[in-house]
């Protein structure tokens, strides 16, 4: 059985990526900054580059390689949004605020592109939409609504029937859906190197292989301990999600981990290419058990699905991968499967991705629920204007808690997990 945290290694992104990995040397020594960023993902490259933009003195601490958690291995779908959708976000902040963070997640994939553009990011970026693909009448139903929903407020979305899906993405295993064209693809790993280039072009320490041991308090700021060197920060922004360590008492039973597993095919044939997924559009559809495809830039099937839970990967999953992924796109049945990995996905309760200030001057970005491409490229501007001047962000911080009865959900999720693969596999799924 292979491990998910190994697999970062054997991906298709490690094989293909055009930004080159940083060079860096582990941290050593003693600095002084204004802030410390604790993860080199996109939450916490995004943070360090928008607090260096603004003039902080920052240093970036990732225990891996840049990428090396959620952030390089994802399924580069940049979709902007939330759970909830705009009228759902006004009923649960108010009119005003509901606008203000319909606005501000509605516009993420924007500032994704717009970055991609402004740094020159290597990463195959493409906006041709995601497609919501419903399996079943309700999920239509449900979808058709989401759709109204972002059309009330003026969003490029368009309602799909079935033969609009078999257009877009080539498989007639859709009732219908809709189309968010503002939403696009990547490569993530060369996406998230380019934003720590741009970051330590823009004044960022960047560190990897120092992992940050202790965190605590010193005077109004916080003394974090690496394994050669002490740095000393007036705040600090830790971007670790599905990742975390216990540096923060409550942050590892903040969230509940299960694993995302993708694959990737061998190239498809020119004609398939321009049949299946074309044009970079990507797709995720409304199964409980959802499955997430796209081709890659170079032209594999790409498909995604829920993992095991804990870090070894279940073999039985990834061939339920295998034949879910042949199922739907039949005519690339034959393609070999040349790329097989996984990666941690951090869920909330309430399916919100979460902003918390858990002590003075320490901020934390985390619980994107599978989601965290566009959105915490965006956190990262709140949490670099949260820790340097105290702005609030659109997403209200919320008290960090850890999950009640978190040990027992757990093996509840694994359960759940298992049971929606076994009814998968007989045609129940839903
Ligand atoms: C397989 C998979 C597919 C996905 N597909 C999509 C998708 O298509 N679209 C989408 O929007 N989202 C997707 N996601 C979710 C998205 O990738 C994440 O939400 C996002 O990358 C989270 O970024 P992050 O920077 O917060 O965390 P991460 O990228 O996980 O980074 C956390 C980093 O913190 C580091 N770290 C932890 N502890 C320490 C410490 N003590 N000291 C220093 N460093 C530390 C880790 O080494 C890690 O590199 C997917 C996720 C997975 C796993």
């Amino acid at each position: 059985m292979g491990s998910s945290a190994a697999s970062h290694d054997h991906s298709l992104w490690s094989a293909t990526a055009r930004e080159a990995a940083l060079v860096t040397e582990p941290f050593s020594g003693e600095s002084r900054v204004d802030l410390a960023v604790i993860g080199g993902g996109i939450t916490g490259c995004s943070t360090a580059l928008n607090a260096a933009e603004a003039g902080a003195s920052v240093i970036l601490l990732e225990a891996k390689t840049i990428g090396w958690g959620a952030s390089g291995r994802n399924g580069g779908q940049v979709i902007p949004g939330l759970k909830y959708d705009p009228s759902e976000m006004s009923a649960k902040y108010g009119a005003a605020a509901g606008r203000k963070l319909t606005e501000a997640v509605g516009n993420a994939a924007d500032v994704v592109f717009d970055r991609i553009a402004k740094h020159r990011i290597d990463c195959d970026p493409k906006r041709s939409g995601w497609v919501q693909a419903a399996h079943a009448a309700p999920a239509l139903a449900r979808v058709q609504q989401r759709a109204q929903d972002w059309m009330n407020v003026g969003a490029p979305v368009e309602l799909l029937d079935g033969s609009d899906i078999e257009r877009l993405i080539g498989t007639r295993a859709y009732l219908g859906g809709w189309i968010d064209k503002r939403a696009g693809t990547l490569q993530p790993l060369s996406f998230v190197r380019g934003l720590a280039r741009a970051a330590r072009e823009a004044g960022v320490a960047v560190h990897e292989n120092s992992a940050v041991e202790s965190l605590e308090q010193d005077g109004e700021g916080w003394r974090l301990q690496t394994a050669r060197g002490t740095v000393r920060a007036r705040s600090v922004v830790l971007g670790t999600d599905a990742y975390s360590t216990p540096l923060v008492a409550d942050l590892p039973n903040a969230m509940l981990l299960v694993q995302s597993a993708q694959l990737a095919t061998e190239p498809l044939s020119p004609n398939l290419q321009a049949h299946i997924l074309p044009d970079g559009r990507c797709c995720s559809e409304t199964r409980r058990l959802a499955f997430y495809f796209r081709l890659s830039p170079d032209g594999r099937l790409m498909f995604g699905g829920r993992g095991a839970v804990g870090d070894a990967e279940n073999p039985v999953f990834t061939e339920a991968l295998i034949a879910a992924m042949r199922r739907i796109f039949p005519e690339a049945a034959d393609a070999p499967v040349a790329f097989r990995w996984s990666g941690q996905i951090g869920l909330t309760l309430d399916g919100l991705p979460h902003i918390h200030e858990a002590a003075p001057n320490l901020h934390i970005g985390m619980g994107y629920n599978g989601r965290g491409v566009a959105m915490a490229t965006v956190m990262g501007g709140w949490l670099a204007a949260k820790a340097l001047r105290g702005e609030a962000s659109p997403l209200p911080a919320t008290p960090l808690a850890p999950i009640r009865w978190h040990r027992l959900r757990r093996p509840a999720l694994a359960l759940g997990v298992g049971w929606a693969w076994a009814r998968d596999r007989m045609g129940f799924a839903g």
